[in-house]
């Protein structure tokens, strides 16, 4: 992970579906993120789930450059994990939460940020196909503020899982 290489298919298949089977995951249901990444890894998904399918996909779109400027200045606290975004690529900067010092993942550097880019040009196509032949597909436009983009997300997805409209396909 740390190289911007992904785990293999059957580990983490096995790490979702112990952690679908737990009580409070059954009872709450569950929201999964950046999961799954491949056509093969989402066919095995959906198989796992059976009878009691997603209720929807939601697929943030970014183009490339963009999600790469945001990567490039992305931080996170070594002390309390939580993110924060430098004003350039080389700045070290202070958590808001701890005061300790925010500093860029392991696999934000820039080769790992082109090598995970270049896989996703790649496998995003086949993904996004199977969701959409599932009928479970809704797109988003996630250029905007973070506040802009979840009431887009919200008023997409509102007739799915309130049932107050027609589906969302
Ligand atoms: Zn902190």
């Amino acid at each position: 992970m740390i190289d911007g290489h992904l785990v293999p298919d059957a580990i983490v298949l096995r790490v979702v579906k112990h952690r679908l089977d737990d009580p409070d995951v059954q009872r709450r249901g569950f929201l999964l993120d950046g999961f799954p990444r491949t056509e093969p890894q989402a066919t095995a998904l959906i198989e796992l789930l059976g009878d009691n399918p997603l209720d929807a996909v939601v697929n943030l779109e970014v183009p490339a450059a963009v999600v790469r400027k945001r990567l490039l200045v992305r931080r996170v606290c070594t002390r309390c994990e939580t993110p924060t975004v430098a004003r350039n690529r080389e700045h070290t900067v202070y958590c808001q939460n701890c005061g300790g010092t925010a500093v860029r993942r392991p696999d934000d550097s820039p080769e790992s940020i082109e090598r995970r880019l270049a896989a996703y040009e790649e496998q995003a196509g086949p993904l996004l196909a199977v969701f959409a032949k599932a009928g479970m597909l809704v797109e988003i436009d996630s250029l905007g503020s973070p506040d802009d983009v979840f009431d887009r997300v919200m008023r997409a997805l509102q007739p799915t899982l309130w049932g107050t409209g027609e589906a969302v396909g």
